[in-house]
């Protein structure tokens, strides 16, 4: 049976000293809402009290990583001057962070904090509160547990240093009010750990209900039991379905039906449930002059029916006006041609990716890569699909580094290429990652299974290709383009043996996606080998070419200037081209798009929408109209199957 609470007397406490909202000066005048929720959990009332509760969790567990983020970035936790610092921490070192879970546990988070230039101040008192504190798992009474988390919220500076707003001390109150009550447990003698307290202060934080303070809005919103006693100019009571009115009552399985019937507890008797509905009704009716009682007509459930115990008051019924059609405004059209401030350097990071950006929608370049305007990144459980592909690449550049030609690679035995492969897997897979439990080792090691057993089998596919050393791998150059000069990272350049200068040009792909139709048009979806292209003379590259490491598809596709250099087969799609040629296009059309992104041409113009839009994380800010666009026939046919 669930702990019963006493209402409790509030404790002498010095955390609990709060200056109530009346008594500070307000830092901004008080804005009157139009209308006022009046009930609910205290979770449902807010910020402070969800963060209490994560703060509570996060001193015996790690944290859910978004739960993090919003303690990090908390007003009731971190001071005004620390947030722009705690909201860098959080995307550019947290995010980035090497995490096989997307949680983390104080300690880690205090010491990546620690590498960083960093200071979030709270976070440090915090774990040196719980560090005092012993040992969380030896048992406590209620009331002890109480003043821990008391004290650890104050040693966190929970809620804050600002003056708080009614609302915030009312929840505050009600957290205080809360504890008071868990403590009240301790009659029943028991000692119990702090996952156990924890457990029971989530329960009566979720099922407590609230009542936020009354800001005197004109509209107030409340349940039906919530209005009895109170007098309004109008009363509207929503949903007033058979289904919804009266509430319905349950009878409690734990107790006997005796025992509740004579006690008159609701849902013990259909009888009293009745008398007590039509005593509510009767106060509802006399609460207010005019009321109104409304219902969906019909609902994805069916068809509704007006609640019995409402239609037997025979009400006229109101006809339902009709909605009356919007207004049309008139558009001021605003000519936008105000120039750019000048790019403030020609320098970029991040490779071609600034192109293609340019190629997929002028605005998104423009949002991404000049306003530096990125969404948050996400961890996920495990590697993620650029993770992979990035240890993968790290694996094969410590293979290659070793073996370096294709000869070598000939000459090793299976059993020696696989012992060869596993090792540099291994260090690949361990680079930078700290193992914490069995369950990362147990992963890590899967992973490592896993991109062994692939990577073999990519080896054979390298054996089909005519002899070659590995010249440079994952090397990092600049490439100038137009006006832009650009940091790029080549995956592996290739020799060809036999000749000095003959190069081919690779790039891994870990997906399914990457073809070399996406290096065509003036508005190219993957520019990285064209962009490459430019660094060689006519006469130097040979070939460039995806390598497909991909379970299920694994291949060459590209472009090679005679037959050999490539495979060629069903599988293996190499076509032969004049490559001077497409190089000086790809020169034109690279040098097209860096010439955009330099004048600043930032117009909101999708290569292909909506396929170009549907992950952009710009979608909220470009104000792109689709009516305004003309959508290809066939991509037109395709959406509307
Ligand atoms: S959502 Fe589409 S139009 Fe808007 S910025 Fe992204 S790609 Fe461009």
């Amino acid at each position: 049976m669930a702990p019963h609470l006493h209402p409790a007397t509030p404790q002498p406490n010095h955390h609990r000293r709060r200056p109530a909202p009346r008594l500070q000066r307000s830092p901004s005048p008080r804005i009157r809402r139009p209308r006022h929720l009046g009930a609910g959990t205290p979770t449902y009332i807010g910020r402070p009290l969800l963060n209490a509760l994560d703060l509570a969790h996060w001193a015996q567990s790690p944290l859910e990583l978004n739960a993090v983020t919003a303690l990090l970035l908390s007003p009731y936790l971190t001071a005004p001057t620390e947030l722009d610092t705690a909201a860098h921490f959080d995307a550019n070192i947290l995010r980035q962070a090497n995490l096989l879970r997307p949680e983390i546990d104080l300690r880690s988070l205090l010491s990546m904090a620690a590498n960083s230039i960093t200071p979030i101040s709270w976070i440090k008192s915090l774990i040196q509160y719980i560090t005092k504190s012993g040992n969380l798992e030896t048992p406590r009474t209620y009331a002890d547990w109480a003043e821990f988390l008391r004290n650890l919220l104050a040693a966190a500076n929970w809620p804050g240093q600002r003056p708080l707003s009614p609302h915030e001390f009312q929840a505050t109150q009600a957290w205080d009010s809360l504890l008071d009550q868990l403590a009240t447990l301790d009659f029943r003698g028991l000692r119990i750990p702090y996952s156990a307290f924890l457990r029971t202060l989530t329960h009566q934080t979720a099922t407590t209900p609230f009542t936020p303070p009354s800001t005197n809005a004109p509209i107030q919103i409340m349940p039906p039991a919530a209005a009895v006693g109170q007098t309004f100019d109008g009363l509207i009571l929503l949903r007033a379905t058979d289904a919804n009115f009266p509430p319905q009552e349950h009878p409690n399985p734990l107790l006997s039906y005796a025992l509740q019937s004579s006690l008159d507890m609701p849902g013990a008797s259909q009888t009293r449930a009745a008398a007590r509905a039509h005593q509510t009704l009767t106060t509802l009716l006399a609460a207010a002059p005019n009321i109104l009682f409304t219902y969906a007509a019909e609902t994805p459930d069916g068809p509704q029916r007006l609640a019995p115990i409402l239609d037997a008051l025979t009400w006229p019924q109101l006809d339902v006006p009709p909605t009356p059609s919007p207004t049309l405004i008139e558009i001021d059209l605003i000519p936008d041609d105000a120039p750019l401030p000048p790019l403030p350097s020609t320098h970029i990071r991040g490779g071609a990716r600034v192109l293609q950006l340019q190629a997929a929608c002028g605005f998104r370049a423009f949002a991404e890569v000049r306003l530096n305007a990125h969404e948050l990144d996400t961890i996920s459980l495990g590697f993620d699909a650029a993770q992979n592909g990035q240890r993968l690449h790290n694996a094969l550049q410590r293979f290659w580094k070793r073996v370096q030609t294709q000869d070598t690679l000939r000459s090793m035995t299976p059993e020696e290429r696989r012992q060869f492969l596993r090792q540099c897997v291994e260090e690949a897979l361990s680079h930078h990652l700290d193992l914490s439990n069995a369950w990362d080792e147990a992963y890590v090691s899967l992973q490592q299974q896993r991109m062994t057993s692939l990577l073999q089998q990519w080896l054979e596919i390298e054996l089909l290709r005519s002899p070659f050393s590995v010249g440079e791998s994952e090397k990092d150059l600049q490439v100038e383009v137009g006006p832009l000069t650009l940091d790029v990272r080549f995956d592996r350049i290739d020799k060809l043996e036999g000749k000095s200068q003959a190069f081919v040009l690779v790039d891994y792909k870990t997906g399914a996606s990457g073809h070399p139709r996406q290096w065509e048009s003036e508005r190219p979806d993957d520019p990285q080998l064209p962009l490459y292209s430019l660094l060689f003379t006519e006469d130097e590259l040979k070939g460039l070419a995806f390598a497909k490491v991909f379970a299920g598809g694994m291949k060459w596709l590209g472009y090679q200037s005679r037959p050999g250099i490539l495979p060629s087969s069903r599988i293996n799609i190499n076509e032969v081209v004049e490559l001077p040629e497409l190089v000086a296009q790809w020169r034109a059309t690279l040098t097209q798009l860096a010439e955009d992104f330099a004048d600043g041409n930032a117009a909101v113009t999708p290569k292909r929408y909506p396929q170009t839009c549907n992950h952009c994380p710009q979608r909220t800010v470009c104000r792109l109209d689709p009516s305004s666009l003309r959508i290809p026939e066939e991509d037109q046919e395709e959406l509307d199957v």
